[in-house]
């Protein structure tokens, strides 16, 4: 399980999870170079650890559980992970 970034983060960016996330798993965050690149910030899949407090940082409500991701949004799901995928490259 993991929680994921949806599709109101796009716009917004604005970072304040970044800062509660206890396992540093949001990412780009403002210092790295791909920070301006992309439209949003994204979980890695494989490092959260639920805990949720990133979630009432969010003031577009962008992050979710893994099992409320809604139907229209579960491509958000593969956006997060394929970021992640990418840098490992
Ligand atoms: S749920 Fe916890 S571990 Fe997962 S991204 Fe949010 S703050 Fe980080
Ligand atoms: S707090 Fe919400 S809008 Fe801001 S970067 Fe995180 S997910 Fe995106």
């Amino acid at each position: 399980m993991s929680h994921y970034i949806l599709e109101p983060c796009i716009g917004t960016k604005d970072t304040a999870c970044v800062a509660v996330c206890p396992v540093d798993c949001i990412h780009p965050t403002k210092e790295e170079d791909d920070f301006e690149r992309e439209e949003m910030l994204y979980i890695d899949p494989d490092t959260c650890i639920d805990c949720g407090l990133c979630i009432d940082e969010c003031p577009v409500q962008a992050i979710v559980p893994e099992d409320e991701v809604p139907p229209d949004q579960e491509h958000f799901k593969e956006k997060n992970a394929a970021y992640y995928a990418k840098k490992q490259n």
